[in-house]
């Protein structure tokens, strides 16, 4: 009920009139002005008062309870545009797939059935791996969601040992990568694995030099290292601790670097010990150039200047080689798609909450 209050005063009389929405009186106090009388003037607008203050509430409780409604309609609406957005990655997926396999020319493909390896019975202190495994470790076809943590470390030391390189499986372990949904220690397994795979299908060690070798392997082991879960434009953004130490430039690259040179700088990581200071200075330079490679805002500067030297390739150019590493990290990065489907298909869910995570945050 709409309320409204006139108060008429003389000198000695006081009326007081509640009106309500349609004008009609219904109380009216004609009151002369006494102890008694004053006192229940008094209680009168203590209730008048209350009232009023009742009707604000109501309006405040109204307008609060309208914002919530049109939060909630547009939380509503957003989880909608995500099961949309997924169901499109989906089925693009689908579509590129479809595509390669009617495409069904090459070796690569046929050689991309799902192997499964039997998985290794851990023997202390060091897992022994069957022959089984370690001859699927050198197909893109080995499935990387077998194995736990340490059980990739050992196939990580493994591929090193096979390869002729050192390694300290104390120095890049599981707790230099978060836990993050997508960019974690499976992600950085699977592109080390999928480089030393690269190296026996494409024979590299007969055109790569040892400390080449050494630096595909390295850049792929280190190239996600604390990776926060939050891509650069959100760290640029966002004007993150990164982006202001690295001026915006590839600032995540830049601290998977400084984190992997930290690690080796420590006595007992530094994997590069019996290398004299000039090379380790072109490892350095190496691996950070292949680590910085991997920022998909200079895919395009990279592939143009790959497709200028493809068709004169000289393994005897220094440039040429560098390309051609810089070309192979960012091939592994993003190799999941190439893998099985079984391989493949649950990193999907991991890049989309990975990237929906950074949405909520944003957003
Ligand atoms: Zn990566």
């Amino acid at each position: 009920m709409c309320v409204s209050v006139g108060l008429f005063c003389t000198s000695l009389n006081t009326n007081l009139s509640l009106l309500d929405s349609t004008g009609a009186m219904y109380v009216t106090l004609h009151t002369h002005v006494s102890a008694d009388k004053e006192e229940l003037f008094q209680n009168v607008l203590t209730q008048v008062a209350e009232q009023f203050s009742r009707a604000f509430k109501i309006n405040e409780l109204k307008t609060e309870v309208t914002n919530r409604l049109t939060m909630l309609e547009k939380r509503v609406e957003l989880e909608g545009m995500k099961v949309v957005e997924i169901e499109k990655c989906r089925n693009d997926i689908k579509k590129l797939r479809e595509e390669m396999v009617s495409r069904n020319n090459s070796n690569f493909l046929e050689d991309n059935k799902k192997l499964t390896p039997r998985r290794d019975v851990p023997s202390y202190p060091k897992y022994i791996l069957s022959q089984q495994t370690i001859d699927a470790l050198k197909k893109p076809a080995f499935d990387v969601w077998l194995w736990e943590d340490n059980e990739m470390l050992s196939c990580l030391e493994h591929m090193y040992h096979d390869l002729g390189l050192r390694w300290l499986v104390s120095c890049v372990s599981m707790t230099n990568y978060r836990n993050n949904p997508f960019h974690n220690f499976r992600h950085c397994f699977c592109v080390t694995q999928m480089m030393y795979s690269m190296i026996w299908l494409c024979s590299l060690q007969e055109k790569f030099t040892q400390v080449d070798i050494l630096i595909l392997m390295t850049a792929a082991v280190c190239h996600d290292l604390d990776h926060p879960g939050f891509n650069n434009t959100y760290q640029i953004n966002a004007r993150t601790e990164l982006a202001v130490r690295y001026n915006d430039i590839s600032p995540l690259e830049n601290h998977h670097c400084a984190v992997a040179f930290q690690i080796f700088s420590q006595p007992d990581c530094n994997i590069f010990s019996n290398f004299d200071p000039e090379a380790f200075k072109q490892i350095r330079q190496g691996t950070i150039t292949l680590i910085l490679a991997t920022d998909m805002a200079r895919h395009g500067e990279i592939l143009d200047s790959f497709k200028q030297k493809v068709d004169n390739f000289d393994y005897t150019d220094e440039e040429h080689i560098t390309c051609l590493k810089m070309v192979l990290i960012k091939c592994c990065d993003i190799s999941n798609e190439v893998r099985p489907m079984e391989v493949a298909e649950p990193w999907v869910d991991c890049l989309l909450e990975e990237y929906f995570m950074q949405v909520r945050v944003y957003s």
